[in-house]
């Protein structure tokens, strides 16, 4: 069942680095729902960790959202009435509702050192117990913290977590989960020089922001209890909670990790990294369609689907908390699929970039003759230049062995191409109709089979040995061109052996 409420959701990553295949999935969930139900999904940018900081990751992060097509109702550069949507520029907000916290009794003054502190963590080590705050600072009287406080006496604000009880928290996938309290700690929730934690900041931002579903990677989960707590502390609603899968390795053994991601450009022509699909030829739809069924299905059966169609057809209950194993051979199988499914015009304009990028100089009008030979041919984008960018080179330049067919010399080679060459001049034009009988009859002549003849046109023309088929390759290269190459090719075998 759809959800029939506007959702208000948000996507809140933190600027640690370029949008990755987690985060995004994780996106385009949260956007599904906004837009099924007539909601909003906001961008919000979590750098309360200062140090974790990355210049310019925010801008990575937009970017690969723009690309994606998962456009953000409210945000940091399109506002709205919630704003600031930069966490750290709501520091006043957290900073006021920590303060909130204490005079509630809810929150209390720690002025522990940090000489303190790790003579507690020594002894607790060495008596092999749990490291974890002992609740010293609860004792101060509040008159008394409030006083030190207000006399600039470094402190940090605690959460003060009920002891001796049990917090259940319900995830929609994942049901019931509970925690004993004592496994959560008085936890920090402003720091010394006034600056919210991420637990406080992300809770207060989630409430008045009105945040009704809180859609997230499931590494958030250890914080769940706190983050509840924390919310029921103000005596605020709950979102509905969702945690989604991990993702794991292709290979489905052990989580997908940094490093591994990281090599998985050089080596394999894949990537974790929005930013990269792009150049590696990856159209967005494709990327959306994989993403999407990494984690959810819309039924048993249905696997290529418009990002309308996932609009019209999500629901947070056929979201799988299962692992999902990273398979980049269904990405391409995606991305093969939305191609053929291109209309012509569309899909020579999208590969018009890929031309640019390797200096060839094409046009739009030009790949449109190209692409009905060979929509049917690639996997990815750029591709295309590997396998059409000879129609746009003043020449090719294939191997003299290229041009020597298995069973043939290179004289008898020769004698083909020049006998090829000699009847397609008799022609007076090159279609494909006009060309392919009389090659046909020219390699029953001269004993070859077809592919050795066609072998030998294919590389003297294009220059590579696998090519769109010949005959419409032919036809769509100028006429000068076609005997150009074939003399090149002519010089190449006659030339010296080696
Ligand atoms: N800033 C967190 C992250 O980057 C988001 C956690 C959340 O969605 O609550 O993963």
């Amino acid at each position: 069942m759809p959800d029939v409420k506007p959702a208000r959701v948000r996507f809140a990553p933190s600027p640690t680095g370029s949008l990755h295949i987690g985060g995004a999935r994780t996106a385009l969930y949260n956007y599904l729902l906004a837009r099924q139900t007539g909601g909003r999904f906001i961008l919000r940018i979590e750098d309360t960790d200062q140090t974790r900081f990355v210049p310019g990751a925010t801008e990575q992060v937009m970017a690969g959202l723009r690309w994606l097509g998962l456009q953000w109702d409210e945000g940091p550069d399109v506002g709205g009435p919630h704003g600031p949507y930069i966490q750290s520029q709501r520091a006043d907000i957290h900073r006021a509702h920590a303060g909130q916290l204490v005079e509630a009794g809810a929150a209390y003054y720690c002025f522990c050192t940090k000489e303190r502190l790790d003579a507690l963590r020594r002894e607790q080590q060495i008596l092999k117990r749990q490291p974890r705050y002992d609740g010293h600072c609860r004792l101060v009287p509040p008159e008394e913290a409030k006083a030190r406080q207000a006399a600039g006496e470094p402190c940090v604000v605690r959460f003060k977590v009920t002891e001796g009880a049990k917090t259940t928290v319900r995830d929609l996938l994942r049901g019931d989960i509970t925690v004993d309290n004592a496994s959560l700690d008085d936890f920090i929730i402003l720091k010394s020089d006034g600056l919210s934690l991420y637990h406080l900041a992300a809770m207060v931002d989630d409430h008045l922001m009105g945040i009704t579903h809180v859609i997230r990677g499931s590494e958030w989960l250890p914080s769940l209890p706190k983050h509840a707590l924390l919310l029921r502390a103000f005596g605020w609603d709950e979102p509905a909670w969702v945690h989604l899968s991990v993702f794991l390795k292709p290979s489905g053994k052990g989580k997908l990790s940094k490093r591994e991601s990281a090599n998985l450009k050089a080596e394999e022509g894949h990537s974790v990294f929005v930013h990269d699909m792009q150049e590696l030829g990856y159209m967005r739809e494709a990327v959306l369609n994989w993403l999407a069924l990494m984690g959810w299905s819309l039924d048993d059966k249905t696997d290529v689907l418009s990002l309308d169609e996932m609009i019209a057809g999500f629901s947070l209950d056929r979201l799988n908390p299962a692992p999902a194993a990273v398979n980049f051979d269904k990405l391409d199988h995606f991305n093969g699929l939305h191609i053929r499914g291109l209309p012509q015009a569309e899909l020579a304009r999208r590969l018009l970039p890929y031309f640019d990028g390797a200096g060839l100089k094409a046009d739009e009008a030009a790949l449109l003759r190209i692409v009905p030979i060979i929509q049917e041919r690639i996997g990815t984008l750029d591709e295309a230049v590997d396998m059409a960018g000879f129609f746009f080179r003043p020449n090719v330049t294939p191997r003299r062995e290229q041009l020597i067919p298995k069973g043939l010399d290179a004289s008898s080679a020769l004698a083909a191409l020049l006998a090829a060459r000699d009847r397609l001049a008799a022609l007076p034009d090159l279609t494909h109709a006009a060309t392919e009988a009389p090659m046909r009859a020219l390699a029953e002549e001269l004993k070859l089979k077809p592919g050795q003849l066609f072998g030998i046109l294919r590389v003297a023309l294009t220059g590579q040995p696998v090519s769109p088929p010949l005959f419409e390759t032919i036809a769509l290269l100028d006429r000068p061109v076609v005997f150009e190459r074939i003399a090149a090719a002519e010089a190449l075998l006659l030339g010296s052996e080696k």
